[in-house]
């Protein structure tokens, strides 16, 4: 994606000097690590352990986005048709909470792997729940159906974030190939996504939507297949947790668990005096207030942890902005689940060229488009001699994803009472995808690289946190504005995101500088701070 992606390029700094060291584990000559050839470049120039992860995480995503393309329709069909019978406002809310929960659960399997299992059993675990929960979804009964969700959510808690900072692990902290790593790994990402909402979405039309589970499910049996197999591959990445639990840390960790047990009831009795009492309303804003205030205690726990180092703080500080940034591309881009569902399947003339498609085949256009898109972003990246850094890449991304939504708002009211004709969705997830490319991959890998050490998986789990709060907010949208014509919705939220993607254009040099500052590898430093 960037230059620096390209094996020949050298990262480092002229200006700079080749002798930074590392202060923060083995000394390394910059100059020098980049002078010998990468050692592992049996995929596609990258270390073999990268296709184990790409092959499981392109499984397992195919699973999870299978799953969620009909989740809405599921949820809101009738009893009768084999659905769950919600209402839309209240079906929309679930999804929005249940994108929340999957990636709030991130920092419960992120903190596992950092003090307890390691990455790699996290994963293991994590894929033997989810596809326990996909299977469990494939039985034809409500009691199972939720049973089902919650065990994706909590699998993919567990297998998430650690999957994705193993991928990290391949590289050492000067390789010029980690964001061209992650941007492959990403394409994985998509490639399970593409297929599975058309796959899943036929097996609905056969077989109702339990069928189609049933297929999200082999889908992740196949993901499990791979990593099993893979395993030795990884070279030993995510073998043992970084910063291993001490006999010292056991009252440390009771009191955390405390507090967490304490926040949790305090969020739920703050919902049940807004809802004023105990209903499923209850349940999504109690989520989407630990989901906000998640965020913000993990920053606060990593700054005051004695195991952060002050140069770890300073490159902490820098991801704030970029964490709100990501916040908001999230918010926008995750409601494709419910929202632009919704949209997709009652604003939207759903025949194309004479074909009659289902509402799910829009949920393929962005990863058609990531693939489509990823190698013209990796050109331009080469082309571009100032390449934009990440901050920037970051401000860009959100701007893309406000102006698909002030595009939509434009659309909607063009369209009035009818219908938006097809390509109206086309477009808007097109923009999206753009902004995706600037963000996402890129925020991947400067997590890896800004997180400090002892909190490897935690910080993946930060990153996963920043779409956990978008769906929090999306969640508390949806019901405040619930009868708002889509033309209010689409374009309200379109402006206020545009407005903080120009703050993040402000702030921009003033982020690339402290990642700078806080980088001790010169190498590392531009792989970041780009
Ligand atoms: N589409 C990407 C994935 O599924 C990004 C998800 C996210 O970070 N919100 O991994």
């Amino acid at each position: 994606m960037d230059r620096g992606d390209l094996p020949e390029q050298n990262p480092v700094d002229p200006t700079r000097g080749d002798g930074a060291l590392s202060s923060d584990g083995p000394a390394v000559r910059v100059g020098e690590a980049d002078a010998r050839p990468p050692r592992d470049r049996a995929f596609f120039g990258h270390p073999l352990g990268l296709m184990t992860l790409f092959g499981t995480e392109l499984w397992e995503r195919f699973s999870y986005y299978g799953m969620r393309a009909i989740l809405l329709y599921f949820l809101t069909d009738t009893i009768a048709n084999g659905g769950l019978g919600l209402d839309d406002a209240l079906g929309n809310a679930v999804v929005a909470a249940y994108g929340a929960s999957v990636y709030l659960l991130s920092v419960i399997g992120g903190w596992l792997a950092d003090r307890m299992i390691g990455a790699r059993r996290s994963v293991l675990y994590g894929g033997v729940v989810i596809a326990a929960g996909h299977v469990s979804l494939s039985v034809p009964n409500a009691s199972f159906s939720y049973l089902g969700i919650v065990l994706v959510a909590l699998g993919t808690g567990l297998l998430k974030p650690n999957v994705s900072s193993m991928v990290g692990d391949l590289y050492s902290r000067d390789d010029v190939r980690r964001d061209s790593g992650f941007s492959i790994f990403y394409m994985g990402i998509n490639i399970g996504s593409l297929f599975a909402p058309i796959l899943v979405g036929i097996a609905r039309e056969i077989g109702g939507y339990h069928a189609g589970f049933a297929v999200a499910a082999v889908g992740m049996a196949i993901a499990l297949g791979f990593f099993v197999a893979g395993r030795h591959l990884l070279g030993g990445a995510g073998d043992v947790p970084p910063n291993p639990l001490t006999a010292a840390d056991r009252p440390g960790v009771v009191r955390l668990v405390l507090a967490v047990a304490i926040g949790c009831l305090v969020a739920l009795g703050i919902a049940a005096l807004v809802s004023g009492g105990f209903t499923t309303t209850t349940l999504i804003d109690a989520l989407s207030y630990i989901a906000l205030a998640a965020p913000v205690a993990t920053f606060w726990v990593m700054f005051r942890s004695p195991k952060v180092t002050d140069r770890e703080r300073s490159r902490l500080r820098a991801y704030i902005p970029l964490f709100v940034a990501a916040m908001l591309f999230w918010m926008i881009f995750e409601q494709a689940a419910s929202t632009l569902s919704a949209y997709a399947r009652d604003n939207t003339e759903l025949t194309i060229f004479g074909f009659e498609v289902s509402p799910a085949f829009f949920q393929s256009v962005n990863r058609a488009s990531i693939i489509l898109l990823a190698p013209v972003f990796a050109w331009l990246w080469v082309r571009l001699d100032d390449r934009p850094p990440t901050a920037v890449k970051f401000a860009i991304g959100l701007s893309f994803a406000a102006l698909s939504f002030l595009f939509l708002a434009g659309a909607s009211a063009l369209a009035g009472d009818g219908k938006s004709p097809w390509w109206v969705l086309v477009v808007v997830y097109v923009i999206q995808t753009i902004g995706e490319l600037c963000l996402s991959p890129v925020g991947l890998a400067a997590t890896t690289l800004l997180a400090p050490r002892a909190f490897k998986g935690q910080a993946m789990a930060l990153w996963f946190l920043a779409t956990s709060a978008g769906n929090a907010i999306t969640a508390q949208l949806v019901q405040a504005t619930s009868g708002a014509s889509p033309t209010a919705y689409f374009g309200g939220i379109g402006a206020v995101a545009l407005v903080f993607a120009i703050a993040m254009f402000a702030i921009a040099p003033w982020v690339t500088r402290h990642i700078y500052e806080g980088t001790e590898v010169v190498g590392a430093t531009r792989t970041a701070a780009h």
